[in-house]
C-alpha cells in the first residue's frame, strides 16, 4: 500500500472543451471596448485560459469534490475538544433575513436599530450565561479571545501600577493556544502540573506563586479542563491567585459541559472567553468564521475593545466609542457578525430555561460512552468525566498499533476519527466528545466500531496500520502538507512539486491535503 494518492480528481481545467458553455449573463449594456483602449499604456496581459464547461459538469464536479470531505451532517464527529455538535439549520433563515444579510458596516445607525439590538441582545444573553458583568463579541476565535482577554489583564495591570508582572500560569495540559497567547502577549509562560486527579496540582501551583511572588499577572485555566475533568478546588484555586495579585482567565472553550448549569463568572474568574462556534452551535471545521467572545467583571469592563453595542434611555441602540480607558480595536468593525446572529438564534431557541438541557445531555453522553468504552479502551484518569472523555491507547502498543493507527481505523468506519494526541500529558490519546446533539443508536454504533478496532489490534493489526482503506486519499504527510499547503493548479505543477519534495500522483499536478487533527 502506497501514500499516495489514492483517487485522480481531474480539475475544471482539465475537464475543460473548448467553445463549451455554463455562463449566461445579461448583455453588454455600455459601448464595448478594447482593454487597450480603457487603459492606454499599461502592459496588458492577453487572453486568461479559464476553463469552458457546461453547467451541469460545473455543479457535478463541486458537488462530488464537497462529497470528498466529512462533515458533522453525514455523520458523528467526536472531534475531542471542538464540540462538534449538529448545527440547526433554523440559525441559517435567521441569518438569511435581509436586515442582516445585506446590511453595511458603514450603514447609520438608525437603519440598522435591528441588528444593534441583538448585538446588544447578545452581549446581555452571554453576560448572563457566563455570570460576568460585560461582554465584547468582537473577537473572531477562541485564540483571539485569549489575547484579549490577556491584552485586558495587562491594561488592568497598567493601570493599577503592577505592569512589571511577566508571569502568566498555564497548566501543563492545556490547548496550545493558552501558552502562545500568553507569549504573544509578551508574558511568559509558567507551567502547573497535574496531578494524580488529572486536576491543577495545588501544591506544585503553591510553590509557583510563592517562587513567582509579585510577578504573577494571571492564570489561565480550562474549566472542564483538557482531560474533560472538573476543576474541583476553582474557588481555591481563583482565591490563591488573586491573593497572590493576579487574575483568573477561564478558557471557555469546554462551555458546552457548563452552559445553564453553571457558570465561570461564580467560580471566581475574573475573564473568559467562549467559542460560539463550539457550545453556541456556529458552523466549524472548515476554517471559519468562528466567534470567540470575551467576557469580564466589573474590574476589567473599562479596558474593553471599541465599540460596545449600547441602549440609550430611550431604547435605541449605538455603538459606544466613548470609553477613555478602552484599549482599542481588536479587529475591523463589529465582529464576525453573522455567526453572532446564529449564536442569538440558536440561544433563543433554547431560552433561560432550556439551556442547561445542553450540558446535561453532553455531560450524559460522554459518561455512557466512558463506563461502555472504558471496558474495552483505558479511561486515562478513571471518573466522573464532563463533555468528554480521554482515553489511553498505551496497551495497544504490544500489537504495533497507536493511536494515530486507530484513529485512521475509524475512518473505514464511516466515523471522524476523535481527537488524537492532546492533552499532551497523556500518552497515546483519543479524546472523544461525542455533544448532546447525538442518539443512543449512533453513540452505540461508535462504541461497536471501536470495540471492533479493538478486536482487529489483536487479530489482524496489518489493517489498522494500513487504513483508511475507504477514504478518497490514503496517509498523508500531514506536516508537510499544512506547512506547504497549496491549493491553486498550473500546468507545470510537476516539476514545481518535485522540487519542494511534496506528495504528487504523477500525471495529475495535484498532491496530497491532509486532514486535520483538531480544527477548531
Ligand atoms: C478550540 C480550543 C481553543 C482555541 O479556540 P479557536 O476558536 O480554535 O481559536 C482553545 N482552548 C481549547 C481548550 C480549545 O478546545
Amino acid at each position: 500500500m502506497s501514500n499516495d494518492l489514492k483517487t485522480i480528481e481531474p480539475t475544471l481545467f482539465e475537464l475543460s472543451r473548448p467553445g463549451r458553455l455554463g455562463a449566461s449573463l445579461p448583455g453588454c449594456d455600455v459601448p464595448e471596448r478594447e482593454p487597450a483602449d480603457l487603459l492606454p499604456g499599461v502592459p496588458l496581459r492577453g487572453g486568461v485560459p479559464l476553463p469552458e464547461l457546461a453547467e451541469p459538469d460545473v455543479i457535478r464536479h463541486f458537488l462530488h469534490l464537497s462529497s470528498l470531505n466529512y462533515c458533522v451532517d453525514q455523520g458523528f464527529y467526536p472531534l475531542g475538544s471542538c464540540t462538534m455538535k449538529y448545527n440547526p439549520k433554523i440559525n441559517d433563515e435567521a441569518v438569511r433575513l435581509p436586515g442582516f444579510a445585506r446590511i453595511h458596516p458603514y450603514q447609520p445607525e438608525e437603519t440598522c436599530q435591528g441588528a444593534l439590538e441583538v448585538l446588544w441582545q447578545m452581549q446581555s444573553a452571554l453576560g448572563a450565561v457566563l455570570g460576568m458583568d460585560a461582554v465584547s463579541l468582537h473577537p473572531s476565535a477562541g485564540a483571539h479571545g485569549e489575547m484579549l482577554g490577556l491584552m485586558l489583564i495587562r491594561a488592568y495591570h497598567d493601570h493599577h501600577g503592577q505592569g512589571k508582572r511577566r508571569s502568566v500560569l498555564v497548566p501543563k495540559a492545556a490547548h496550545g493556544t493558552n501558552p502562545a497567547s500568553a507569549a504573544r502577549c509578551g508574558y511568559k509562560t509558567v507551567s502547573i502540573d497535574t496531578d494524580a486527579r488529572g486536576l491543577v496540582d495545588m501544591g506544585h501551583l503553591r510553590t509557583l506563586l510563592e517562587q513567582h511572588e509579585g510577578d504573577v499577572a494571571g492564570l489561565m485555566l480550562t474549566n472542564p479542563n483538557t482531560l474533560g475533568l472538573f476543576e474541583e478546588d476553582i474557588v481555591e484555586i481563583c482565591d490563591v491567585v488573586h491573593r497572590a495579585g493576579g487574575l483568573m482567565y477561564c478558557d471557555g472553550a469546554n462551555m458546552n459541559a457548563l452552559v445553564g448549569t453553571a457558570r465561570p463568572g461564580d467560580m471566581g474568574f475574573d475573564v473568559m472567553h467562549v467559542n460560539l462556534h463550539k457550545t453556541f452551535c456556529i458552523p466549524h471545521g472548515g476554517g471559519g468564521p468562528g466567534a470567540g467572545p470575551v467576557g469580564v467583571k466589573k474590574i476589567l469592563e473599562p479596558f474593553l475593545p471599541v465599540p460596545q453595542a449600547l441602549r440609550r434611555e430611550d431604547g435605541t441602540f449605538t455603538l459606544d466609542y466613548e470609553r477613555p480607558l478602552s484599549i482599542g480595536k481588536i479587529g475591523s468593525f463589529y465582529g464576525a457578525f453573522l455567526a453572532i446572529v446564529r449564536a442569538y438564534a440558536y440561544i433563543r431557541h433554547y431560552g433561560r430555561e432550556h439551556l442547561a438541557e445542553i450540558s446535561e445531555n453532553a455531560v450524559l453522553n460522554a459518561n455512557y460512552l466512558r463506563a461502555r468504552l472504558g471496558k474495552t479502551f483505558e479511561v486515562a484518569y478513571d471518573r466522573t468525566c464532563m463533555h468528554e472523555c480521554v482515553f489511553t491507547l498505551k496497551a495497544f502498543k504490544s500489537h504495533g498499533v497507536k493511536a494515530l493507527d486507530v484513529a485512521k481505523r475509524v475512518i473505514d468506519y464511516g466515523y471522524h476519527p476523535p481527537t488524537m494526541y492532546f492533552p499532551l500529558i497523556v500518552p497515546e490519546c483519543l479524546m472523544i466528545e461525542p455533544t448532546e446533539t447525538e442518539s443512543l443508536e449512533t453513540i452505540d454504533g461508535f462504541i461497536t466500531a471501536m470495540e471492533s478496532i479493538a478486536r482487529e489490534a489483536e487479530e489482524n493489526p496489518q489493517i489498522i496500520l494500513d487504513a483508511p482503506h475507504t477514504a478518497p486519499v490514503r496517509r498523508l504527510d500531514e506536516a508537510l502538507a499544512a506547512r506547504s499547503l497549496d491549493l491553486s493548479w498550473s500546468s507545470d505543477r510537476e516539476s514545481s512539486a518535485s522540487a519542494q519534495g511534496r506528495t504528487t500522483t504523477p500525471g495529475t499536478g495535484r498532491e496530497a491535503a491532509a486532514t486535520p487533527v483538531c480544527e477548531a
